[in-house]
């Protein structure tokens, strides 16, 4: 079930992308499915959050 406004922005909901020589790479937003959640983090920052979350350092 697709929500059209979960349709990711960067790729269109292709879950390619092209850079200027036509390369097609998979989005890095969507991580190639097409839509984006609110939830989702284009940024790979995820692992930080944890740890603050958590704080498995002491
Ligand atoms: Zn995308």
């Amino acid at each position: 079930m697709v929500d059209r406004n979960n349709v990711c922005k960067a790729c269109e909901g292709t879950g390619m992308l092209a850079d200027d020589e036509e390369w097609q790479y998979r989005c890095t937003v969507c991580k190639g499915d097409g839509h984006f959640f609110p939830g989702d983090t284009p940024e790979p920052s995820s692992l930080i959050n944890v740890d603050e979350n958590n704080r498995l350092l002491d």
